[in-house]
């Protein structure tokens, strides 16, 4: 199998070990902090899939003692926030010591596209209220579907711009995207640390408690959430002494 599609890199027991590994020569930092100096990265987390991964990546940092930034996404077709169970899944991620971001996905305005600063602010002052927590950074949600990487600014709707030109100037960039390594396995950046600045890309849900091929983390999320909205439904059923006729 092709190195970069080694279905061993994306466990939990290797996250922390790369962890482990980037410690000896960087620094982990926040978007607060990244104009400044010396060796450093800044780990982002865009949510596309799986906000229970989310928080278990978030667990394996903590114990590391290393706070990082999980980008939420409003419009997801994979998790709700206003959902009780997934809102208090992202309230133990802050409670943890990380930040959040907006993992804002411009195609839900495709009508609309015009007022990208007005709907960058709603979606923050609405992520702001729901956790009680300030949003400094966004992300794009597939910036490459709408040409949003052409979007340099450092800094929209109040937040700082995650694609901006300044974090492609000056950062070395390293991403999981698709549950494999297209361009460097992370493992060989950390150790080479040749990169001054690194800024990372984790999808916490390509990474998973054992081995498995990227579908196969894709479909565990899918039917994870499926059979619990089922459990809720037959529970319902019970509750209420009716019958459950299949
Ligand atoms: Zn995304």
């Amino acid at each position: 199998m092709n190195k970069k599609h080694a279905f061993n890199d994306f466990t939990e027991k290797n996250y922390a070990r790369l962890l482990k590994a980037a410690k000896i020569n960087y620094q982990f930092k926040g978007y607060a902090d990244y104009k400044k100096s010396g060796k450093m990265i800044i780990m982002r987390h865009d949510i596309d899939y799986s906000v229970h991964r989310a928080c278990s990546l978030a667990q394996i940092e903590a114990r590391q003692d290393i706070q990082t930034t999980y980008f939420i996404n409003l419009h997801s077709e994979y998790y709700n926030i206003w959902e009780k169970e997934i809102a208090q899944l992202i309230g133990k991620i802050i409670s943890l010591g990380h930040e959040i971001g907006l993992h804002f996905d411009p195609m839900f305005y495709e009508k609309d596209p015009g007022n990208l600063v007005e709907h960058l602010t709603w979606e923050k002052s609405i992520l702001e209220k729901l956790f009680k927590q300030a949003v400094q950074v966004f992300s794009f949600h597939n910036p490459s579907v709408g040409n949003w990487l052409d979007v340099k600014k450092e800094r929209i709707g109040g937040m700082l711009n995650a694609y901006s030109a300044y974090f492609k100037e000056n950062y070395h960039y390293c991403s999981d995207s698709n549950g494999y390594w297209r361009f460097e396995r992370l493992g060989d950046v950390l150790k080479e640390a040749k990169e001054v600045k690194l800024h990372l890309l984790i999808h916490p849900e390509w990474w998973t408690p054992r081995a498995i091929s990227p579908r196969r983390r894709i479909t565990r999320c899918i039917d994870g959430r499926a059979k619990k909205q089922l459990d809720l439904y037959k529970a319902l059923l019970k509750k209420w002494g009716r019958k459950d006729i299949t």
